[in-house]
């Protein structure tokens, strides 16, 4: 009886093992790009919103200091001392911050601003025709270092954009598009106050921020964000970008802004794109875009708001750069996932190929009969139940070998042992076709006639009787003659295992007791003894 029971519980476990790693890859990367996702919008949008917190904080102070200059000047004129120590004060306070001035309707101005090194005040007073313009420079502590009047200065404060913006705002502090300063020839944005008393406009405070300075702080802010950050203003003119080269154009003698629409930064632009075509709103949270670089992006908006402006930052980044790292620690997962996978399977196959080695075996120990190898008691049973259970011409034969004991007390128990050997072989060789034999009992065995009437059942058994009968079977060089006597129950209707056994047996008795060596036929089906 050949089983391959181990081969089918090897396959099955290595398929198996292999089955629940893949599942596992296949889960854990689903769970993983979700999160990715998730993550990657939560990372733009924190940003987004840290960094526009971020600049609003950078820039308040310098509306501070506007509008408290603006209260106190509003109530009476501030000696020149007391306004140079205020404004270099607050120049040396405020490192966000490039100058702080004071202009009057009649042209004069006041202007404290910071240099390379320390800073310099300009004093213009215009008294009717006459005009006078003193520069003087002072170091980091203050001390003054150098002082000339500058006779070719034109400039008109009341022709500035700050000037016209806060006088047509009048009570609240505004802030400029961004424009060339005129002094520094640096792209800046202004802040800035009208003083109103009730003799009318006394004046207005300005406060200068440079793009290249608020550029810098969002580049520090944006440090570790692969993709970049843009802030605009309401027209497009774009105020920060961490490459502040990028942040004007030469005009003339001298630079212009740049509006996003014409900005180098393609990558700002196209995240910018969606907002300026007014395709998404600020508040819509992460938008997907494309790239034709940098492909696949999200970005982020956020308005800034101060005082009478809204600017709106951007955050963007192409989708899988922003948790890069996770991204690479996901691939060394999935790396070390295979490898794990890989050594289970083969671990698997290290223990289960020698662990399975007796399966076949013990499949077979547990169906077959060990000193004979015919079929054991409990599979012929079973096979004669189904063979009962079944439908026409069928029989058993049951075989008692005759004086087996005085085999076992003449010639010694492994005599009988080699007895019962060679006649399960004989057996198993004299049976015909369709037919199958068992051990049931020390020296009893039973063949399964399906297909046989009793006539034919008979003639089989007969055949049995005379093939064992016909030589002795030798041991220790001596001859052991043998005989059997066989009962048979055949029959054509519907009956069972147990019915046919006892038939069989009963049988077999009458053989016995008509001196053995013979085949009986159970006197259920007809009665034919066939003596020796
Ligand atoms: P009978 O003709 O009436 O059947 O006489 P018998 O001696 O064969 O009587 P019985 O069936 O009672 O005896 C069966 C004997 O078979 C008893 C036991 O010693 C012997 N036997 C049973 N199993 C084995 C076995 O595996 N090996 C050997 N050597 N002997 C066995
Ligand atoms: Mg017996
Ligand atoms: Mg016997």
């Amino acid at each position: 009886m050949q089983t391959n029971f181990r081969r089918r519980i090897f396959v099955f476990l290595l398929v198996a093992q292999g089955v629940l790693v893949i599942a596992l890859a296949i889960t854990l990367g689903r769970i993983n790009n979700d999160a990715e996702v998730t993550l990657t919008e939560r990372l733009l949008s924190a940003n987004a919103s840290e960094s526009a917190e971020a600049i609003r904080s950078h820039l308040e102070p310098a509306e501070a200091i506007v509008d408290l200059t603006a209260d106190l000047l509003t109530a009476s004129d501030l000696e020149d001392a007391a306004l140079e120590n205020a404004f270099s004060e607050a120049l040396q306070r405020t490192p966000q911050i490039s100058g702080v001035f004071l202009a009057s309707p009649d042209g004069d101005f006041f202007f404290v601003n910071r240099e390379d090194e320390g800073f310099s005040r300009k004093l213009t007073n215009v008294d009717g025709a006459q005009r006078t313009t003193v520069i003087d420079l002072f170091d980091e502590s203050g001390n003054r270092t150098d002082s000339f009047e500058d006779p070719t200065d034109t400039y008109d404060p009341t022709g500035r954009p700050w000037f016209i913006e806060a006088v047509d705002v009048e009570t609240n502090s505004i802030w400029t598009e961004p424009y060339v300063f005129f002094t520094s020839q640096q792209l800046g944005i202004t802040s800035a106050r009208a003083v109103t008393r009730d003799t009318g406009l006394a004046g207005v405070v300005g406060v200068d921020v440079e793009l290249g300075a608020l550029s810098d702080f969002l580049a520090e802010l944006n440090r570790g964000n692969e993709g970049g950050t843009v802030l605009v203003d309401e027209l497009g003119n774009v105020i920060a970008h961490p490459n502040s080269e990028l942040l004007r154009e030469p005009e003339g003698d001298g630079f212009r802004p740049v509006s996003i629409a014409e900005f180098g930064d393609t990558y700002a632009q196209s995240a910018a794109a969606l907002l300026l075509d007014e395709m998404v709103g600020v508040d819509e949270g992460v938008i997907d875009f494309f790239d034709e670089d940098q492909g696949e992006s999200k970005v982020a908006f956020e308005s800034v708001e101060l005082g009478e402006v809204t600017w709106t930052l951007a955050v963007y980044a192409p989708s899988d750069s922003i948790v890069s790292e996770l991204v690479d620690a996901r691939g060394r997962e999935r790396s070390v996932a295979a490898i794990v996978g890989l050594i289970g399977i083969l671990l698997a196959g290290v223990i289960m190929y020698p662990a399975t080695r007796d399966i076949d075996e013990l499949a077979e120990s547990a169906s077959t009969d060990e000193l004979t190898g015919l079929a054991n008691r409990r599979t012929i049973m079973s096979e004669a139940s189904a063979l009962a259970r079944g439908t026409g011409s069928r029989a058993i034969a049951l075989i008692d070998i005759d004086y087996f004991k005085q085999v076992n007390t003449e010639h010694g128990h492994p005599a009988g042992d080699e007895v019962l050997r060679v006649l399960s072989a004989k057996i198993s060789n004299a049976l015909p076709v369709g037919a199958s034999v068992g051990r049931i009992d020390g020296e009893e065995f039973l063949v399964l006639l399906p297909d046989h009437d009793s006539a034919a059942a008979e003639a089989a058994a007969e055949h049995l009787r005379q093939v064992i009968g016909a030589e002795p079977v030798t041991f220790a060089n001596r001859d052991i003659d043998i005989t059997i006597s066989v009962g048979i129950a055949a029959t054509t209707k519907q009956s069972s295992q147990e019915a046919l056994v006892r038939a069989a047996d009963l049988a077999l008795r009458e053989a016995k007791a008509s001196g053995r060596d013979t085949v009986v036929v159970s006197s259920e089906t007809g009665r034919t003894p066939s003596a020796a």
